[in-house]
């Protein structure tokens, strides 16, 4: 699974860091996927952050 985030479409609302913290991060104002991350187990809640980001930023490559 690779996970990326637009950042010319996310506007911050800090959702994804707070919903999966192992995997994303908040940084100065904007979310970001953290570059280094033990993500087994979370794959689902991953696709789900992305499903609920509110700006779509959020791209999940299986
Ligand atoms: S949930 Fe979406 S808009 Fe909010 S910080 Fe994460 S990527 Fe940005």
């Amino acid at each position: 699974m690779t996970v990326s985030i637009d950042p010319d479409l996310c506007y911050g609302s800090g959702e994804c860091a707070h919903r999966v913290p192992s995997v994303f991060a908040f940084e100065d104002g904007y979310g970001v996927v953290r570059p280094v991350r033990e993500s087994r187990g979370d794959e689902g809640l991953v696709r789900e952050a992305a499903e609920l980001c509110p700006s779509q930023a959020i791209t999940v490559t299986e």
